[in-house]
């Protein structure tokens, strides 16, 4: 995620505002995105399935067990596994039904009494995050919750659901939840949000959580990503009252207003969709290697061509000097979200703010989603390394390295820094974790690759970084000893200085 910059950095925290026939959103207090648990897929070929994208299709008619089955992944090194079949349903009146069938494997080695998901949409109100601002609070009203078809205990305090086993999940077996609900989006709300006839659903559904000796779940924290979700394999199907154009995680197809579809996916993580207004977004694809980038903007805004001409040169850039990226569709929608999820990124809705977040949240489909880390203890090693390479590649448009980097000596001067990157989100404010993350640690690597081979030192290591972590999970500690081996001699003082 990056955070708003145009005007005062403080408008950032201030409501919505419309521009042209869109409304905006503004009330970003928070950062980027997610991330999951360790993969062996470095093993397996990579597929994002196809999909099925059929107007009018009957979605009733789709067998959940064929479909699970169908993308269900060959990897993983998660030690929660998910494959979910998940029903969305808008109603007249804008609420959305939600019905959940996950079919979770336990790859620990414990044998679990429960079962830990994020339910972020349960935290997105005032009373459970006193600086969470959106025009009104999200609402989650579970109406069943079965395990292997039968009703289940559960608690859901905060974000956390957490559900109860009839018995022990026992290491290898699979337990089958299922989760309906009502939910309806906050308006203008951060991420998960309505505007006006507009749905972006980010976090919507129950999340399967990281499992660590226990589960990992945290109380949701807008500063950045508290909450986290590994690799899993989805089928979402959506019925609509009317057509919307839909671009979501899974590969969607040709764009076109449909008001029921079917898609499926592997290897991604929070699954993200978005239902947009036909009457309101003009759009255009590009294509960059092999993968199809669907573009767009407001109608009105004179934005289309200039968005998606940049994201088809920063993909290929990306792609050809940090590594192959395997999608085969990654959606743009300029929304002024500053977000990015797996195949999908949410950028900027004016020209002028376009480059740096654009570049930034493409850059996040390489350092976020392709090379995974933890966003709650860690975030640096998603923002910090994405802002870099963002800030490589503006620098080699913009034909100055003032140009290309001045987004992080904004935020580095903005506010204090902190000594060290690596803290638990809960150790920064809004603005040291701003000035740090954005600003500080970007910069002293770029000073690092300034005696270090420069740009094209810089741009090499990524590459061999990212071939090394692609698919898995990263940690500080493995990107020190990754750093220490590909750099001659020792460079424990320079990475302990701000790593602790
Ligand atoms: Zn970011």
């Amino acid at each position: 995620m990056l955070r708003r910059r145009t005007g005062s950095v403080d408008k950032a925290k201030t409501g919505t505002r419309a521009q042209g026939n869109l409304q905006v959103r503004t009330g970003l207090r928070s950062r980027k995105s997610v991330l999951g648990t360790v993969l062996l897929a470095a093993l397996v070929p990579l597929v994002l399935s196809s999909c099925m994208n059929t107007e009018q299709a009957d979605v009733s008619s789709v067998d959940p067990a064929e479909a699970a089955q169908r993308t269900a992944p060959e990897w993983t090194g998660s030690e929660a596994q998910g494959v979910y079949d998940i029903g969305l349903t808008l109603r007249k009146d804008g609420s959305f039904v939600v019905t959940t069938s996950i079919e979770v494997t336990n790859r620990s080695k414990d044998s679990w009494r429960d079962i830990g998901f994020y339910l972020v949409p349960n935290a997105l109100n005032a009373e459970a995050t006193p600086d969470y601002e959106a025009g009104s609070d999200a609402e989650v009203n579970i109406s069943s919750l079965k395990v292997g078809g039968k009703p289940s205990n559960y608690t859901l305090t905060n974000n956390a659901l957490t559900v109860d086993l009839p018995q022990l999940l026992k290491p290898g077996q699979t337990a089958e939840v299922s989760v309906n609900y009502g939910l309806s989006l906050p308006e203008n709300g951060p991420r998960l949000s309505r505007v006006g006839n507009n749905y972006y659903l980010a976090h919507w559904y129950p999340m399967l959580a990281p499992y660590e000796e226990g589960w990992v779940l945290r109380d949701y924290d807008g500063v950045g990503e508290s909450y986290e979700t590994g690799y899993g394999a989805y089928t979402v199907r959506y019925r609509m009252p009317q057509a919307y154009l839909v671009a979501g995680s899974a590969e969607d197809g040709k764009i076109r207003a449909v008001s029921s579809g079917v898609v499926t996916g592997t290897d991604i993580k929070d699954f993200y969709l978005a239902l947009l207004d036909p009457e309101e977004w003009e759009f255009d694809t590009r294509t960059a290697g092999s993968t199809q980038l669907r573009v767009f903007t407001p109608k009105g805004a004179e934005l289309l061509e200039e968005t998606a001409d940049m994201a088809a040169d920063t993909y290929a850039y990306f792609s050809t000097n940090i590594g192959d990226n395997p999608s085969p569709e990654v959606d743009l929608i300029a929304n002024d979200g500053y977000m990015e999820y797996p195949n999908v990124v949410e950028v900027a809705a004016d020209a002028e703010a376009q480059r740096p977040v654009l570049v930034h949240e493409l850059a996040h489909q390489w350092f976020y989603y392709r090379v995974s880390s933890d966003p709650y203890d860690e975030a640096w090693l998603d923002e910090s390394i994405t802002e870099f390479a963002a800030s490589l590649l503006n620098t080699e448009r913009l034909g100055s390295e003032e140009a290309g980097f001045a987004d992080a000596r904004t935020a580095s001067t903005a506010y204090p820094t902190k000594t060290y990157a690596n803290l638990p989100m809960d150790q920064f404010d809004d603005d040291t974790y701003y000035s740090t993350i954005y600003g500080k640690i970007p910069l002293l690597l770029n000073d690092f690759f300034a005696d270090h081979g420069g740009r094209e030192g810089a741009i090499d290591f990524l590459s061999a970084y990212y071939a090394e972590f692609k698919m898995k999970q990263v940690n500080t500690e493995e990107f020190k000893a990754f750093f220490e081996d590909y750099f001659e001699g020792d460079q424990s003082e320079y990475l302990n200085s701000w790593l602790r």
